[in-house]
């Protein structure tokens, strides 16, 4: 059977404001992770729309389309042009299961939940001639899945082809998160088997991994075991993980030794009272500079998130956010408009309280303000927003942040790694242009590793020549 699997260009990547090389990080890892199930005698197609242009000409007897909000209207338009073309058309991810009552327009079957025991349960019913409209997740576990099929990925489109997950979930509730909707009927945090992943952290080649777990430090006997085999592997990591989980024992250290340089921190906010509005217990009188200070102190740097527009947040909240960035030195900074994605229980309690003022679903990018604000206006908070960003990456903050490190070798790091992401993107066109951005991976692994005291990040990359350069852009 011919088999096409799709993840359709989210409507950002049409924006003016878009850099490709956002879209080009990380590989549709759901869809290659269901493609496992398949046949080998199944011809498989698997496309991205942010890496490739799709080929809608073929004439495939299933298509599986993954769906979230922001390239909801695209999955619906491609579902229906192969619906037409009477292939059989399956939906699933976020976006389905918040809005089953939408998505169940647009295709043959749709999927609740996590697919990786609906999705087997499905191919026997195709097979057999008797779907199912709805195939809801019952079974929540990750025993004896099928290794992920990354042969179907096409690694030199991605800066970081080896990402990888190793549980599914969080164990907190947060009011604006997906997860409890997504999760909704069953376990909504669970784990590989450790073996399990350390196998799959095998199979995976080269230095770098990227973990796009929701909270790698989750579950604290699963991570420790995790990081105890990771020892002696020679690999640098990226993560996720919580306040609250940094502070605590000895996990964060652990990590460090298995290789981790740079987390991604869920700060939000720095209101109790917009913590409480948003169930962020994890937070919660919560020292933020502590748990900075320990992260700096392993060498490890910090992509921190920030949620504007909670109903605490004043004028000031910008000036004041980007300001402890750049002094706490932040190394990345990553700010949302608070958006009240649907199935959600802050969009529940928006839709209650009358604040919604939009449904169009490409707005709700975390660019644009879709609901009735407080404190501020929605010009405000718009405006905020995007101050913020312009400041947090001027070369006077980034200049500023790096060198507040004490040592100079995570000034240099930060410079480089904050520099590298924000302000070459004539560089980056370059390797996405030329399917050369797999071979970036070397600068990113020498960024990442931890810089002996003679060493200097700059004497080991090649980075393109000017030459090279004047010609692509
Ligand atoms: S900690 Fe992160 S992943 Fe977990 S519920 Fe909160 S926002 Fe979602």
């Amino acid at each position: 059977m011919k088999v096409k699997m799709i993840l359709p260009a989210l409507t950002e990547a049409e924006s003016p404001f878009w850099r490709p090389i956002k879209y080009s990080l990380f590989p549709p890892l759901g869809l290659a992770t269901l493609a496992a199930y398949l046949s080998p005698d199944d011809e498989i197609d698997l496309q991205d729309q942010h890496i490739e242009k799709l080929n809608l000409d073929d004439y495939p007897d299933l298509v599986v389309i993954q769906v979230y909000i922001t390239n909801a209207y695209r999955a619906y338009q491609i579902a229906g042009h192969y619906r037409r073309k009477g292939a059989y058309v399956i939906l699933g991810g976020l976006h389905v299961s918040s809005l089953p009552e939408e998505a169940k327009q647009h295709a043959d079957s749709i999927f609740i939940g996590p697919g990786e025991h609906s999705f087997p349960e499905f191919l026997k019913d195709f097979k057999a001639k008797k779907t199912k409209k709805v195939y809801q997740s019952s079974v929540r576990t990750l025993e004896n899945i099928p290794p992920i099929g990354r042969d179907l990925i096409k690694r030199n489109k991605y800066l970081v082809p080896n990402s990888i997950v190793v549980t599914r979930g969080c164990p907190h509730h947060c009011d604006f998160c997906y997860k409890d909707a997504f999760y909704e009927g069953g376990r909504s945090f669970y784990t590989q088997a450790v073996d399990d992943a350390l196998s799959e952290i095998e199979r995976l080649p080269g230095k770098h991994l990227y973990f796009l777990d929701d909270h790698l430090l989750g579950n604290v006997r699963f991570a420790n075991e995790l990081f105890e085999g990771m020892k002696g592997m020679n690999r640098v990591f990226q993560g996720a993980a919580t306040i609250d989980s940094i502070l605590r024992g000895d996990l964060i250290e652990k990590a460090a030794e298995a290789g981790l340089r740079s987390l991604f921190v869920g700060f939000e906010t720095f209101s109790s009272n917009n913590l409480k509005q948003s169930n962020k217990k994890q937070n919660l009188e919560k020292d933020y500079i502590k748990a900075v200070n320990r992260l700096h102190s392993l060498g490890i740097m910090i992509n921190g998130s920030f949620v504007f527009g909670l109903d605490d947040d004043d004028k000031d909240v910008f000036k004041r956010t980007v300001d402890w960035g750049v002094k706490n030195s932040i190394t990345t900074s990553t700010y949302h408009i608070l958006t009240p994605y649907p199935g959600t229980r802050l969009y529940k309690d928006m839709e209650a309280s009358g604040r919604i003022l939009t449904r169009n679903w490409d707005l709700y990018d975390t660019r644009n303000v879709v609901y009735q604000t407080k404190n501020l206006s929605a010009e405000e908070l718009k405006a905020g927003y995007d101050w913020s960003y312009k400041e947090f990456y001027s070369w006077s903050n980034i200049l500023k942040a790096s060198l507040n490190h004490d040592s100079n070798k995570h000034k240099l790091k930060h410079l480089f790694y904050t520099g590298g992401w924000k302000k070459f993107e004539p560089v980056w066109n370059f390797l996405i242009k030329t399917n050369k951005l797999n071979e970036i991976l070397p600068v990113l692994e020498a960024i990442l590793a931890k810089v002996e005291p003679k060493q200097n990040p700059l004497q080991l990359v090649n980075l393109p020549t000017k030459e090279q350069l004047s010609t692509a852009v």
